[in-house]
Protein backbone atom coordinates (compact mmCIF):
# COMPACT_ATOMS: atom_id res chain seq x y z
CA UNK A 1 0.00 0.00 0.00
CA UNK A 2 1.36 3.47 -1.12
CA UNK A 3 -0.36 6.65 1.36
CA UNK A 4 -0.05 9.95 0.34
CA UNK A 5 -0.37 11.79 3.57
CA UNK A 6 -0.72 15.49 3.70
CA UNK A 7 -1.60 18.42 6.34
CA UNK A 8 -2.35 22.01 6.94
CA UNK A 9 -3.63 22.79 3.18
CA UNK A 10 -4.85 26.30 4.69
CA UNK A 11 -6.84 27.22 2.12
CA UNK A 12 -4.09 27.35 -0.42
CA UNK A 13 -5.43 26.03 -3.30
CA UNK A 14 -2.61 27.01 -5.54
CA UNK A 15 -0.25 24.53 -3.31
CA UNK A 16 -3.06 21.58 -2.87
CA UNK A 17 -3.28 21.71 -6.70
CA UNK A 18 0.37 21.00 -7.38
CA UNK A 19 0.33 18.65 -4.60
CA UNK A 20 -2.42 16.63 -5.95
CA UNK A 21 -0.40 16.89 -9.65
CA UNK A 22 3.36 15.86 -7.66
CA UNK A 23 1.36 12.84 -6.56
CA UNK A 24 -0.07 11.48 -9.49
CA UNK A 25 3.85 10.53 -10.32
CA UNK A 26 3.42 8.49 -6.90
CA UNK A 27 1.39 5.30 -7.41
CA UNK A 28 -0.60 6.00 -4.37
CA UNK A 29 -3.23 4.19 -3.77
CA UNK A 30 -4.97 6.23 -0.60
CA UNK A 31 -4.74 9.78 0.23
CA UNK A 32 -4.95 11.15 3.79
CA UNK A 33 -5.58 14.35 5.17
CA UNK A 34 -3.66 15.49 8.65
CA UNK A 35 -6.21 18.56 9.12
CA UNK A 36 -6.34 21.88 9.05
CA UNK A 37 -7.72 22.33 5.50
CA UNK A 38 -8.95 25.88 5.88
CA UNK A 39 -7.85 28.89 7.97
CA UNK A 40 -5.26 31.94 6.16
CA UNK A 41 -5.46 31.70 2.54
CA UNK A 42 -8.66 32.76 0.29
CA UNK A 43 -9.72 29.31 -1.18
CA UNK A 44 -11.67 27.26 1.75
CA UNK A 45 -14.71 25.95 -0.30
CA UNK A 46 -12.62 24.79 -3.23
CA UNK A 47 -9.96 22.84 -0.94
CA UNK A 48 -12.68 21.38 1.04
CA UNK A 49 -14.47 20.16 -2.44
CA UNK A 50 -10.79 18.86 -3.57
CA UNK A 51 -10.03 17.24 -0.36
CA UNK A 52 -13.59 15.97 0.22
CA UNK A 53 -13.19 13.82 -2.79
CA UNK A 54 -9.35 12.93 -2.94
CA UNK A 55 -8.95 11.74 0.73
CA UNK A 56 -10.22 8.66 2.16
CA UNK A 57 -9.94 10.51 5.49
CA UNK A 58 -9.22 13.76 6.74
CA UNK A 59 -8.98 14.29 10.55
CA UNK A 60 -9.96 17.60 12.37
CA UNK A 61 -7.45 20.65 12.68
CA UNK A 62 -8.24 23.44 14.90
CA UNK A 63 -8.57 25.94 12.32
CA UNK A 64 -11.40 23.36 10.94
CA UNK A 65 -13.16 23.27 14.14
CA UNK A 66 -12.80 26.85 14.99
CA UNK A 67 -14.34 27.37 11.70
CA UNK A 68 -17.55 25.53 12.73
CA UNK A 69 -17.75 26.49 15.96
CA UNK A 70 -16.39 23.25 17.68
CA UNK A 71 -13.09 25.01 19.16
CA UNK A 72 -12.54 27.94 20.75
CA UNK A 73 -11.11 30.94 18.72
CA UNK A 74 -9.42 32.48 21.88
CA UNK A 75 -6.87 30.18 21.04
CA UNK A 76 -5.35 31.52 18.71
CA UNK A 77 -3.52 34.54 17.96
CA UNK A 78 -4.90 37.77 16.23
CA UNK A 79 -3.79 36.63 12.67
CA UNK A 80 -5.42 33.44 12.91
CA UNK A 81 -8.74 34.61 14.68
CA UNK A 82 -9.18 37.19 11.74
CA UNK A 83 -8.39 34.72 8.90
CA UNK A 84 -10.85 32.21 11.03
CA UNK A 85 -13.61 35.10 11.25
CA UNK A 86 -13.17 35.42 7.06
CA UNK A 87 -13.23 31.61 6.54
CA UNK A 88 -16.44 31.25 8.43
CA UNK A 89 -17.92 33.94 6.28
CA UNK A 90 -16.87 32.31 2.86
CA UNK A 91 -17.95 28.59 3.76
CA UNK A 92 -20.75 26.97 2.32
CA UNK A 93 -23.27 24.47 3.89
CA UNK A 94 -21.49 21.52 1.98
CA UNK A 95 -18.24 22.48 3.40
CA UNK A 96 -19.32 23.47 7.03
CA UNK A 97 -21.04 20.26 7.52
CA UNK A 98 -17.81 18.57 5.94
CA UNK A 99 -15.39 20.02 8.56
CA UNK A 100 -17.99 19.15 11.66
CA UNK A 101 -17.56 15.65 10.99
CA UNK A 102 -14.37 15.28 10.85
CA UNK A 103 -13.45 13.08 13.29
CA UNK A 104 -9.58 13.82 16.04
CA UNK A 105 -7.79 10.55 15.53
CA UNK A 106 -8.09 8.00 13.06
CA UNK A 107 -6.35 4.45 13.18
CA UNK A 108 -5.79 1.93 10.83
CA UNK A 109 -3.81 -1.50 10.50
CA UNK A 110 -0.97 0.50 9.34
CA UNK A 111 -0.96 3.92 11.23
CA UNK A 112 -2.54 6.30 13.34
CA UNK A 113 -2.77 10.48 12.41
CA UNK A 114 -3.71 13.31 14.45
CA UNK A 115 -3.67 17.10 14.16
CA UNK A 116 -1.56 17.48 16.99
CA UNK A 117 -0.51 14.84 19.62
CA UNK A 118 -2.45 11.98 20.48
CA UNK A 119 -3.26 13.32 24.02
CA UNK A 120 -6.04 15.06 24.54
CA UNK A 121 -6.30 15.40 21.03
CA UNK A 122 -9.04 17.81 21.08
CA UNK A 123 -6.74 20.06 22.75
CA UNK A 124 -4.25 20.78 19.53
CA UNK A 125 -1.21 20.60 21.41
CA UNK A 126 1.88 21.13 19.37
CA UNK A 127 4.26 18.29 18.98
CA UNK A 128 7.18 20.57 19.46
CA UNK A 129 9.81 18.57 21.70
CA UNK A 130 10.91 14.64 23.10
CA UNK A 131 8.79 14.85 26.07
CA UNK A 132 5.55 15.79 24.27
CA UNK A 133 6.60 12.85 21.77
CA UNK A 134 6.86 10.18 24.92
CA UNK A 135 3.31 11.11 25.68
CA UNK A 136 1.90 10.15 22.37
CA UNK A 137 4.26 7.34 21.86
CA UNK A 138 2.78 6.36 25.51
CA UNK A 139 -0.27 6.00 23.71
CA UNK A 140 0.47 4.99 20.16
CA UNK A 141 -0.32 1.17 19.33
CA UNK A 142 0.35 1.65 15.51
CA UNK A 143 4.24 1.86 14.52
CA UNK A 144 4.05 5.34 12.68
CA UNK A 145 1.85 8.25 14.09
CA UNK A 146 1.54 11.13 11.49
CA UNK A 147 0.54 14.53 12.92
CA UNK A 148 0.76 18.11 11.25
CA UNK A 149 -0.37 21.61 13.27
CA UNK A 150 3.53 23.01 13.26
CA UNK A 151 4.08 23.29 9.79
CA UNK A 152 7.62 21.74 10.21
CA UNK A 153 8.36 18.32 8.89
CA UNK A 154 10.47 16.23 10.88
CA UNK A 155 10.55 13.16 13.03
CA UNK A 156 10.78 11.69 16.14
CA UNK A 157 12.04 7.86 16.58
CA UNK A 158 11.40 5.26 19.84
CA UNK A 159 13.73 2.73 19.38
CA UNK A 160 13.35 -0.54 21.23
CA UNK A 161 14.96 0.50 24.36
CA UNK A 162 13.03 3.30 24.98
CA UNK A 163 15.16 6.45 23.94
CA UNK A 164 13.66 8.84 21.63
CA UNK A 165 15.97 10.65 18.98
CA UNK A 166 14.84 13.89 17.10
CA UNK A 167 15.47 14.40 13.18
CA UNK A 168 14.90 16.49 10.15
CA UNK A 169 15.27 13.47 7.53
CA UNK A 170 13.03 13.59 4.32
CA UNK A 171 13.45 9.94 3.70
CA UNK A 172 12.93 7.28 6.98
CA UNK A 173 13.43 3.87 6.50
CA UNK A 174 10.81 1.97 9.02
CA UNK A 175 12.62 -0.42 11.12
CA UNK A 176 10.61 -3.18 13.66
CA UNK A 177 10.65 -2.81 16.89
CA UNK A 178 10.95 0.82 16.59
CA UNK A 179 8.04 3.81 16.71
CA UNK A 180 7.84 6.94 14.88
CA UNK A 181 5.79 10.24 15.00
CA UNK A 182 5.87 12.12 11.62
CA UNK A 183 5.66 15.08 10.74
CA UNK A 184 4.28 15.74 7.12
CA UNK A 185 4.88 19.74 6.96
CA UNK A 186 2.26 21.83 5.68
CA UNK A 187 1.00 22.20 2.21
CA UNK A 188 -0.38 25.42 1.98
CA UNK A 189 1.98 27.60 4.72
CA UNK A 190 5.11 25.93 5.09
CA UNK A 191 6.95 27.62 7.91
CA UNK A 192 10.94 25.88 7.80
CA UNK A 193 12.20 28.34 5.75
CA UNK A 194 11.25 26.74 2.60
CA UNK A 195 8.54 28.22 0.73
CA UNK A 196 7.66 24.85 -0.78
CA UNK A 197 4.00 22.88 -0.26
CA UNK A 198 5.17 19.99 1.47
CA UNK A 199 3.66 16.14 0.80
CA UNK A 200 4.53 12.62 2.33
CA UNK A 201 4.51 9.05 0.98
CA UNK A 202 4.33 6.15 3.08
CA UNK A 203 4.94 2.97 1.50
CA UNK A 204 4.02 -0.07 3.54
CA UNK A 205 5.77 -2.62 1.48
CA UNK A 206 8.89 -0.40 0.88
CA UNK A 207 8.87 0.70 4.69
CA UNK A 208 9.60 3.91 3.81
CA UNK A 209 8.27 7.16 4.28
CA UNK A 210 9.37 10.40 1.98
CA UNK A 211 8.75 13.77 2.78
CA UNK A 212 9.13 15.61 -0.62
CA UNK A 213 8.80 19.42 -1.81
CA UNK A 214 7.14 20.73 -4.94
CA UNK A 215 7.15 24.46 -6.25
CA UNK A 216 4.14 26.51 -6.77
CA UNK A 217 2.73 29.77 -7.64
CA UNK A 218 2.50 31.37 -4.15
CA UNK A 219 2.61 35.10 -5.79
CA UNK A 220 -1.15 33.70 -6.81
CA UNK A 221 -1.94 32.94 -3.93
CA UNK A 222 -0.34 35.59 -2.04
CA UNK A 223 -2.72 38.03 -4.53
CA UNK A 224 -5.96 36.15 -3.51
CA UNK A 225 -5.22 37.09 0.11
CA UNK A 226 -4.74 40.41 -0.42
CA UNK A 227 -7.59 40.82 -2.97
CA UNK A 228 -9.61 39.22 -0.19
CA UNK A 229 -9.33 41.13 2.51
CA UNK A 230 -7.55 38.95 4.19
CA UNK A 231 -4.23 40.04 6.18
CA UNK A 232 -1.53 40.93 3.95
CA UNK A 233 1.01 39.23 6.42
CA UNK A 234 -0.74 36.11 5.76
CA UNK A 235 0.17 36.89 2.18
CA UNK A 236 3.62 37.22 2.27
CA UNK A 237 5.11 34.57 4.33
CA UNK A 238 4.22 32.29 2.07
CA UNK A 239 6.75 33.57 0.04
CA UNK A 240 8.95 32.87 2.44
CA UNK A 241 7.75 30.16 3.73
CA UNK A 242 7.81 30.93 7.27
ZN1 LIG B 1 -2.10 24.56 10.61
Amino acid sequence: MRYGIFSDVHSNLEALDAVVEAYKKERVDKYLCVGDIVGYAANPAECIKKIEMLAKVSVAGNHDWASVNLFSPDYFNPLAKKAISWTKDNLDAKGIRFLETLPLVYKNEDLTMVHGTLEEPGDFNYMTDSYIAFGTFELLETAICFVGHTHVPEVFIKSGDGAISRGRESHISIKRGDKYIINVGSVGQPRDGNPKAAYCIYDTEDKSVQIKRIEYDAQSTRNKIIDSGLPASLGERLLEGR
